[in-house]
């Protein structure tokens, strides 16, 4: 297959080959830092843990330039829901399969091969060209790029943008732009009552019942959230349990998890006091444990938005569309050390899902908009500071 040659299409099928369940980084970050350093970039592998982080610079000083990726994916699940094995990178027409096709193994051979390509036609280019990959993106996200930044911060370097290589796409590479992100808050409740015979005891002390007339209110929480590009809040009750004993048995005890997205303009503390108010009303025993949080991030425009929107409409004929849908992402780490945050990747249709595929085609324009993107970013620069 004439596709084996093209370097952007063998590193994605090479890196797909490594099963890199999060947190296993699986020998992707070895694979790409060989191939780094044959293109004059200096490595340094930052593990914490069972997490590997990379860390690639070429040149020297500001403005720093970072595109950033993580090589875990999410497991492949059932392979009998697939067609093809989700760790061979098997290309079958104008697609490559397999686990992390787009999300974002794809993205990533698109970012090395378009930093080897650029710093080998401009090895003297202003600023310094950097990857930062990690293996905890799918996970906790708290031994990778956020340490990483930390480390970085620690030693006096700012990065001034960073590219995102999360499939921010709707049909076709680079149609959209990603520029912000939810943030996420988790919760748990478990409120106790008194078991009892269904035919014995009044319906309002049926604490299943309590549950849920307290998870109905906090669908309908309406809290303002000022004029912006972003959705308002949304509030996604993901399980209800009980202690079901039987079908006419009131249980002792329910329980459910739940979750908010919200915007910039709401804070998880704001978060968080509303919906204890709304406990108050509960009068049994009752426990609320806050889980996983991730704060929102809007990037305001700059320098970096600005070369990334005219390769793109150069590109596709048209401006990108800029959105800040979808799950979390480490740009949120970026954006809290000051960095400017773009989120440019693949189509997100067959994210985390069975024969989840990337276009060849795909593949290529992304090599080349990120490729002109450092073109315009760095070789133009008003200068170094
Ligand atoms: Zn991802």
């Amino acid at each position: 297959m004439s596709n084996r040659a093209d370097p952007v299409i063998t590193l994605a099928q090479q890196l797909i080959e490594r099963p890199s369940i999060t947190p296993d980084d699986a020998g992707c970050q070895t694979l790409i830092a060989d191939r780094l350093t044959q293109a004059g970039f200096v490595i340094e592998h930052l593990d914490f843990g069972p997490v590997s982080n990379l860390w690639a610079t070429h040149g020297q000083g500001s403005p720093i330039l970072v595109f950033a990726g993580h090589s875990d994916v999410v497991p492949p699940g059932p392979e009998s829901r697939w067609t093809v094995p989700p760790f061979a990178g098997i290309v079958r027409g104008d697609w490559l399969f397999g686990r992390g096709a787009v999300d974002m193994k794809g993205a990533l051979a698109a970012m090395v091969e378009a930093a080897v390509a650029w710093v080998t036609a401009c090895p003297e280019h202003a600023g310094t060209l950097a990857l930062l990959v990690t293996s905890d993106e799918e996970g906790e996200a708290v031994d990778g790029t956020s340490r990483v930044l930390s480390r970085l911060h620690e030693q006096g370097i700012t990065v001034t943008g960073a590219i995102i290589g999360e499939p921010s796409s709707r049909a076709r590479a680079g149609d959209a732009l990603r520029i912000g992100r939810r943030g996420s808050l988790s919760g748990e409740i478990r409120i106790e009552g008194q078991s009892g015979h269904v035919g014995y005891v009044p319906a309002q002390a049926n604490v299943v019942h309590r549950l849920i007339a307290f998870l109905n209110q906090c669908l309908s929480l309406d809290l303002p959230t000022g004029e912006s590009i972003f959705p308002p809040l949304s509030f996604h009750v993901t399980s209800i349990t009980s202690d079901c004993i039987g079908r006419n048995v009131i249980p002792a005890e329910a329980c459910a998890t739940f979750n908010l997205r919200y915007p910039p303009t709401l804070s998880n503390q704001k978060l968080e006091r509303h919906i204890q108010t709304l406990l108050e009303a509960i009068p049994e025993p009752h426990e609320l444990l806050w889980r996983r949080s991730a704060k929102p991030y809007l990037s305001s425009p700059g320098r970096l938005r600005a070369c990334a929107r005219e390769v793109l409409h150069i590109k596709l004929g048209h401006d990108p569309e800029l959105r800040v849908d979808g799950g979390t992402s480490d740009g949120r780490f970026f954006s809290d050390q000051g960095s400017e945050v773009i989120e440019l990747g693949l189509v997100s249709e067959r994210l985390h899902a069975p024969d989840e595929r990337v276009s060849i085609r795909d593949l290529q324009t992304l090599f080349e908009i990120y490729r002109e993107i450092v073109e315009r970013f760095l070789e133009y620069h008003p200068g170094v500071p």
